[in-house]
């Protein structure tokens, strides 16, 4: 797959999936900009090995996704494809989980989507092309005890997907979700070795993936192959959702 002339963004880019979807578009020829949150050092090292655009910003900020959109169409004319990425994590149980981790996970999960979704959807609509593809979770489709934030954004996403992808289909815009299973990130290595185990017993291909191989699938639905799927949801996830 090629991607020479595209130009695109990906929030959360500077570790985990998303810097392994940065660097795969980036190896392909496409122009790449990512937003970061804290890690200046790090984002700088992408950018410099990428050639590309780096934003530091709060994914959760409205105003933020408006601005970080405009200087990408500033520098390069466009943003064809957005892959809606970062995401934490704020575990408890329902007894114990506070206001903050709720409104935390549904803000940098749920909102920074509809942020930046809506940021694009305008140029995309002038174009008439764009990709979308939104990270969600396979906890979104099964739930998990402790993750109720969690679980509610992710579900949420496909909803927001699908709802869009409706609005944006006869303007020539796709919007997709991948949902992956359990990967080997920053994100996953706090679980618990015994819990790890456990859940590595219950995907089918009993073992968990790398990065690269949420990245991949990513690729295929933003490229021009990809022309007639939108709203659907591709669980990458090892078989864990069968
Ligand atoms: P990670 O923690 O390694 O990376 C997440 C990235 O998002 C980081 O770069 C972080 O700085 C950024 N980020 C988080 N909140 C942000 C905010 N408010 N503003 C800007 N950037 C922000 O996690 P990961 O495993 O690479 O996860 C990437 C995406 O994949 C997330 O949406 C996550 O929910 C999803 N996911 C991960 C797994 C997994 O097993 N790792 C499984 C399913 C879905």
């Amino acid at each position: 797959m090629e991607f020479k002339q595209s130009r695109i963004l990906v929030t959360g880019g500077t570790r985990g999936i998303g810097r392994a979807i940065v660097e795969a578009f980036a190896h392909r020829g496409a122009q790449v900009a990512f937003t970061y949150r804290s890690s200046v050092e790090v984002a700088d090292g992408l950018k410099g090995e990428i050639g590309g655009l780096a934003f530091q910003c709060d994914a959760a900020d409205f105003q933020a996704a408006d601005q970080v959109v405009a200087g990408v169409v500033k520098a390069w004319g466009g943003v064809d494809i957005l892959v809606n990425n970062a995401g934490i994590t704020r575990d408890n149980l329902m007894m114990r989980m506070s206001e903050a981790d709720w409104d935390q996970v549904i803000d940098a999960n749920l909102k920074s989507v509809f942020n930046y979704s809506k940021a694009v959807c305008r140029t995309m609509i002038r174009q008439r092309y764009g990709r979308i593809i939104n990270i969600s979770s396979v906890i979104g489709r099964t739930g998990n005890a402790g993750q109720a934030n969690y679980a509610a954004s992710k579900a949420g996403i496909v909803g927001f997907s699908k709802s869009l992808a409706k609005e944006l289909a006869v303007r020539g815009v796709t919007v997709n979700v991948v949902a992956p299973g359990f990967v080997e990130t920053d994100m996953t290595d706090a679980i618990n070795p015994k819990v790890k185990e456990k859940l590595l017993s219950t995907i089918p291909v009993r073992r968990t993936a790398v990065p690269e191989e949420i990245a991949a699938p990513v690729l295929f639905l933003a490229s021009r192959d990809a022309s007639y799927i939108t709203g659907q949801i591709l669980g990458v996830d090892g078989g864990l959702s069968m």
